[in-house]
């Protein structure tokens, strides 16, 4: 049964319980570019309280340096080493547990974000941000595609400027047994103003179908994306708390990584119906109407 925060003793009593808090980005700590009210408090309450605070966001879009500059536009501190969004788990996935040959490229269908942060790990890449991937193709085109031999992976995220010369390659690509399919990570949909738009799950989706392939994900709420956490950092997990506004992938990582708690707050994609129901499939320890109440302790 979850517990709903709601009086500023409630409060004081939950933050002591944890060392460590995990912060969800889009719906906890603002909605798009819009930053929610409190938060910045909380936060800082929360770094002179001497807690450990780590941002780990699903947006495949965005590196590390790009997510540090956004939390930072919003007045709340954060270390690069801090960070990590689904291009980072998933070009440490790249490197560590794929171990891609040197020789080998990574097929991207994605954004910049992943590219920068594969440039990082020292992992050769195409497709990307190629803008002459980025055109309506006929026939004689489709013919004339000519797949590189040293793909090895093929890694999906979000991507808007997808195509479908750009399925078509990842297609071809992924015919062969041994190219890796990745995918940053499988959210359906995100929200945007107030309204929803197709996210990186359903970006892959001609690709699953297409090729009857299921690819391996690496963002929340899946091990991988801990695994590039703890990689970079060691932590008591039972003394950490995951904050986030999506049950089926912030409330389910905490409970799939073995974390102490989870806390949901209702600023953003998941509602107290979907929790409160009978049988409901993922239900949070506590819940919270924002981010920013935590602030108002007694
Ligand atoms: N995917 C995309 C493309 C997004 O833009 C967002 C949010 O902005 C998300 C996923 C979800 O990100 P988060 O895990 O920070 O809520
Ligand atoms: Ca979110």
């Amino acid at each position: 049964m979850a517990v709903k925060l709601e009086k500023p003793d409630q409060y004081q009593e939950f933050l002591d319980k944890f060392d460590v808090f995990l912060f969800d980005c889009d719906g906890v700590l603002w909605n798009g570019n819009e930053p929610l009210p409190g938060v910045k408090k909380t936060m800082e309450l929360l770094r002179s309280s001497g807690k450990h605070v780590f941002f780990v966001s699903n947006n495949s879009t965005k590196s590390r340096e790009d997510y540090k500059k956004k939390i930072n536009a919003h007045e709340i501190e954060a270390k690069l080493e801090e960070i990590y969004p689904s291009a980072y788990s998933s070009a440490i996935y790249v490197k560590k547990v794929l171990k891609l040959p040197e020789d080998k490229k990574v097929f991207v269908l994605g954004e910049g974000g992943i590219e920068s942060e594969l440039d990082r790990v020292g992992v050769k890449h195409t497709g990307g941000t190629d803008a002459s991937l980025r055109r309506a193709v006929n026939s004689d085109d489709l013919n004339n595609v000519r797949p590189d031999p040293s793909v090895g992976a093929v890694l999906c995220g979000m991507d808007r400027h997808v195509t479908y010369l750009k399925y078509c390659m990842a297609y071809q690509y992924l015919q062969d047994p041994n190219c890796a399919f990745l995918l940053t990570n499988q959210d359906s949909t995100f929200p945007t103003n107030g309204t929803f738009f197709p996210g990186s799950g359903s970006i892959s989706y001609p690709l699953i179908f297409s090729t009857g392939r299921t690819p391996k994900v690496l963002g929340k709420p899946n091990d991988e994306m801990m695994e590039a956490i703890v990689a970079g950092v060691n932590f008591d997990r039972k003394k950490a708390c995951f904050v986030g506004d999506r049950l089926n992938t912030d409330i389910q990582f905490a409970k799939n990584s073995g974390l102490g708690g989870s806390l949901l707050v209702l600023t953003g994609v998941s509602q107290e119906n979907e929790f409160l129901e009978k049988d409901a499939p993922v239900v949070p320890d506590y819940y919270i109407n924002s981010l920013g109440d935590l602030a108002k302790v007694a």
